[in-house]
């Protein structure tokens, strides 16, 4: 497939065995350890030589740790009784500034990081400088059949960043991918919404794949899965593309991959849903991670995507309703409390609507904090 997208290669790594790659990688750094001997003295002489403070030069300003700060930090710093005009104008662009909300410049800022305040400290560890942590962006599907949109507007956009320890398998990295069609229901619940509360197109529909470097990963773990990649290995037998590998997803270690990093693989769920992913960096765990594996995979990064609110009470919408002939508007967005509330007197349902889960994610939503700045 690779000479259908080769346009793709010219910003991708060549092909690297993950776990291969770091093991050469250790073996080199040991052997750069033991090439030169030294003593402290002589470690400290050498790392005092190549200090950053060598860089000064006789009468240097010192170093004020400046960064861009807010408008209303730039404005306190500029004194009230001046009579330069300069400083009075710039007084007033800045304080012009203040009502809006104020972001730092930063090239991800759409990406919201997210927080997790308690981390797991039980459980199995990754050891430091021998596990490697792979980060795997994944992007919001896009329909490319759209003709309204001209192409140059067709953006994807990143969903998360993943990472994922190289000990875990690429069915540990489908869990993690919190995807609006698996966490919505394609049913009419009306008469029943109790009995889906909780469940959710992942329940009901597990079949996905991976595609990565000729190779279909399908989730096997539930035997009712169906092979979604076998249509498309027959469509492409036709034309005499391939040949293609199947393999399971929940068998293949992220470590044992073979990769271009910077390349766009697929991930493919609930049928027809698809999504780009790449592998953009990998590195050893560090000491100050969290080191319990059950800590991944985990997302180190989100782009939030707007989500409408109760139009009663402004919560998040947990409901949609339609052809309801009790409210002013057809498709109508309800909470969980106020659509039950509403909508039910004692479990029976009141006039005559349809209604459907409305995809939410209390897990990522917990995890998400606004991007603040100082
Ligand atoms: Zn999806
Ligand atoms: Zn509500």
């Amino acid at each position: 497939m690779e000479h259908i997208y080769q346009s793709y290669t010219a910003n991708a790594s060549s092909k690297l065995n993950i776990a291969e790659y770091f093991n050469q990688f250790e073996r080199a750094n040991k052997q750069l350890y033991t090439k030169i001997p030294m003593n402290k003295a002589q470690l400290t002489d050498l790392y005092d030589s190549v200090s950053i403070n060598k860089l000064d030069v006789d009468e240097e300003p010192a170093v004020t740790g400046h960064r861009r700060m807010s408008p209303k930090h730039e404005a306190k710093k500029i004194v009230n009784d001046t009579d330069l005009q300069t400083l009075k104008l710039l007084k007033e662009k800045y304080m012009e500034y203040l009502p809006k909300i104020f972001r730092p410049s930063l090239k991800y800022q759409s990406e919201l990081i997210v927080r997790y305040n308690e981390p797991i400290m039980s459980g199995p560890g990754a050891v430091p400088g021998k596990n490697m942590i792979i980060f795997i962006r994944v992007y919001n599907p896009f329909d490319y059949h759209k003709k309204e949109y001209p192409i140059r507007r067709q953006r994807i956009s990143l969903m998360h960043l993943i990472g994922v320890l190289d000990c875990q398998t690429l069915a540990d990295l489908r869990d993690k991918i919190h995807c609006i069609s698996d966490l919505s229901l394609s049913r009419e619940s009306s008469d029943n919404p109790q009995e889906y509360s909780e469940v959710s197109n992942r329940d009901l529909y597990k079949s996905s794949f991976f595609y990565i470097e000729n190779t279909f990963y399908n989730d096997t773990r539930d035997p009712t899965n169906h092979d979604n990649s076998l249509p498309i290995r027959e469509w492409a037998e036709k034309r005499n593309l391939g040949p293609f590998n199947i393999a399971k997803m929940e068998d293949t270690t992220l470590g044992s991959l073979v990769v271009k990093f910077g390349y766009p693989w697929v991930y493919q769920h609930q049928g027809n849903c698809e999504h780009l992913i790449v592998f953009s960096d990998a590195r050893f765990v560090a000491r100050d991670d969290d080191l319990a594996i059950a800590n991944y995979p985990r997302i180190y990064r989100a782009k939030p995507s707007k989500q409408p609110s109760c139009m009663i009470c402004e919560r998040i919408v947990q409901w949609v309703t339609f052809d309801s002939d009790r409210v002013p508007h057809d498709s109508f967005f309800f909470c969980d409390k106020c659509f039950l509330s509403f909508n039910y007197k004692d479990n029976k349902k009141i006039g005559n609507f349809k209604a459907y889960r409305w995809p939410y994610d209390p897990e990522l939503m917990k995890m998400i904090n606004n991007f603040k700045s100082e």
